[in-house]
């Protein structure tokens, strides 16, 4: 029972879960239960932790089609919604404090509304499952590549985040330890929990491609099939770029945002990543490379108007491929 959702044996049952309080009433999230016909761990899958990441629930809803119960061992709980806040708002950031969800856990019961939040959904989480699958996407603002996001600290939970990683189908594998995602969902499932949990990423740019459905829809497949809860192998790329350190660039200047790289692709120091040109067509920046190697994470939405101190590229440092 999650929520008002309870589970039965080879049913997907759905109901809402309460995370927190408008000042009228709940704070609700959908919630769906897959019960597999045969005994087996509970899998934790949530998407909208940031509210327009909406790659999320739509591959939910996939899965949910199309997954065969009599071959699901345990049970996958869905919660729809992780910031129903930040969702309504259509807003990466909960718009009555401002807070970024996923910096702020494990939350505080007394602190701000975003900190309450966390608090409640890493209790949940815990409570009622024994691994994570949180979905992301650029949202409307960035598009990032395909890349899984894990914490493996060299504990056994921490290894098999790492496994569930490599299983998920992303070829961008990124096992971060850095102060910046220590307050992470994720992170602290695995940490403070001691349980495995896992971050995959797909586009974003306020639109959905079927690329990034495919993407994340078989992430959840992939890793329920790495945890044993249903039959097969994952389907996994032959080879894996690995991720170090990340550094998240800003530009110095407001104007149209014109890139000249991608999400995933490979750059190197010096590098001409973009250009930001006023309304008189004059280049204002050159946006190039400051570190040695990298693979860019993610980049601004192309095109679109920015201001002076906003995120222009995710450069995630190389630390190589696997196998070499
Ligand atoms: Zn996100």
């Amino acid at each position: 029972m999650i929520g008002t959702a309870k589970a039965a044996k080879g049913q997907i049952t759905r109901g809402h879960v309460e995370l927190g309080s408008y000042p009228d009433g709940p704070v609700l999230s959908p919630v769906l239960i897959a019960e597999g016909e045969r005994d087996g761990p509970t899998l934790w899958l949530q998407a909208c932790l940031h509210g327009p990441e909406v790659v999320g629930p739509l591959s939910i809803q996939r899965f949910l089609k199309t997954v065969d119960l009599k071959q699901l061992s345990g049970r996958v709980v869905c919660l729809m919604l992780a910031n129903p806040l930040g969702f309504r708002g259509y807003n990466r950031l909960t718009p009555q404090d401002g807070y970024n969800l996923n910096r702020v856990f494990p939350g505080d019961p007394q602190g701000h509304l975003t900190y309450q939040l966390a608090h409640r959904l890493l209790d949940l989480s815990l409570a009622h499952s024994d691994a994570m699958l949180d979905l992301h996407s650029g949202g409307d603002l960035t598009i990032t590549c395909h890349y899984t996001l894990f914490h493996n600290n060299g504990t056994p939970e921490g290894i098999e985040a790492e496994r569930l990683g490599r299983a998920c189908g992303a070829p961008n594998v990124w096992n971060s330890l850095e102060e910046g995602l220590s307050g992470c969902h994720f992170t602290h499932y695995t940490k403070s929990g001691g349980k495995p949990a896992l971050i995959v990423e797909s586009g974003g740019g306020a639109r959905v491609t079927p690329e990034d459905l495919d993407n994340l829809t078989a992430a959840i497949f992939n890793v329920c099939q790495a945890r044993g809860m249903l039959p097969g192998e994952p389907m996994v790329p032959a080879r894996f770029r690995l991720g170090g350190d990340a550094i998240h660039h800003k530009a110095t200047h407001g104007g149209l945002f014109i890139p000249k790289v991608g999400p995933g692709d490979d750059v190197v120091k010096g590098q001409h990543l973009a250009d930001i040109v006023d309304l008189f067509g004059d280049v204002v920046e050159a946006v190039h490379c400051p570190v040695e190697k990298a693979w860019v994470g993610s980049i601004r939405r192309p095109y679109m108007p920015i201001y002076n101190g906003d995120q222009v590229f995710e450069l995630v440092g190389t630390k190589g491929y696997d196998p070499a």
